[in-house]
């Protein structure tokens, strides 16, 4: 992260290559209404309480007391509200003086709507909880944008072809609220930590000029360990 966003270096190799791949038919495509529920993609978001940004592969709107129908056009306040949502940030959300956002999820355009956010990843799932903290990250940005509540979400990985649901749960929440408190004070410092080399390093892309240290901790028979269950 410090690599990316601090050094602003940045080494391409066939995984990350395959991730853009991936995420480029997913940018690629245009939001669309399918039986009723609104696929959007590529959706801008951010969220002042965490301080983040970013791009959300896709956010399905699926409307309360929702029936399959044929594709007909959004209600014209939903309409309305997404299209201001694909505006560029810096415009969307009302905030009090303290830069807390206002919660009124009875005064939501999405109320009772069922929103959800699905991210895309190259691979298959990981034994840390990287993808659902940035999941759960994106859905956190919704719920103050939209002012509505999010329960769930999704992530699809191209090893499995399938969604997996993920429920966004206290813990999870407590978990990205702690990784968006790290991240800012690593903004703020402005200095990349010191690596440790891990297993997770073998096929990081940016190896080459990270240059993590050996770890210290971990003694040989348990990095072997470690390398073998990867
Ligand atoms: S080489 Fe390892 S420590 Fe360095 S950025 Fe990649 S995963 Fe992180």
């Amino acid at each position: 992260m410090a690599l990316i966003h601090l050094e602003r270096l940045w080494v391409e190799n066939r995984l990350t290559a395959e991730g853009r791949v991936l995420h480029k038919k997913t940018d690629g495509a245009k939001s669309e209404t399918r039986d009723g529920v609104r696929i959007t993609r590529s959706l801008p978001v951010h969220s002042f309480k965490l301080g983040l940004f970013g791009v959300c592969d896709v956010v399905n709107f699926t409307p309360p007391a929702f029936e399959p129908q044929p594709a007909t056009s959004l209600p014209k306040r939903i309409e309305h509200e997404l299209n201001r949502l694909t505006r560029p940030i810096g415009v969307v959300t009302e905030t009090s003086q303290l830069g807390q956002v206002k919660r009124d999820e009875d005064n939501s355009p999405f109320h009772q709507w069922t929103i959800t956010p699905v991210e895309y990843k190259r691979g298959q799932p990981k034994k840390n909880d990287a993808d659902r903290v940035q999941l759960c990250a994106q859905a956190m940005c919704l719920e103050e944008m939209l002012r509505t509540s999010i329960p769930r979400g999704e992530l699809f990985y191209g090893k499995q072809q399938r969604r997996t649901e993920v429920v966004l749960s206290d813990e999870l929440r407590q978990l990205t609220v702690r990784a968006a408190e790290r991240l800012q004070l690593l903004m703020f410092a402005g200095v990349t930590p010191k690596a440790t080399r891990e297993p997770k390093c073998e096929n990081c892309s940016l190896l080459p000029v990270c240059m993590p240290s050996p770890s210290q901790s971990v003694n040989a028979s348990v990095y072997l360990r470690n390398l073998i269950e990867e």
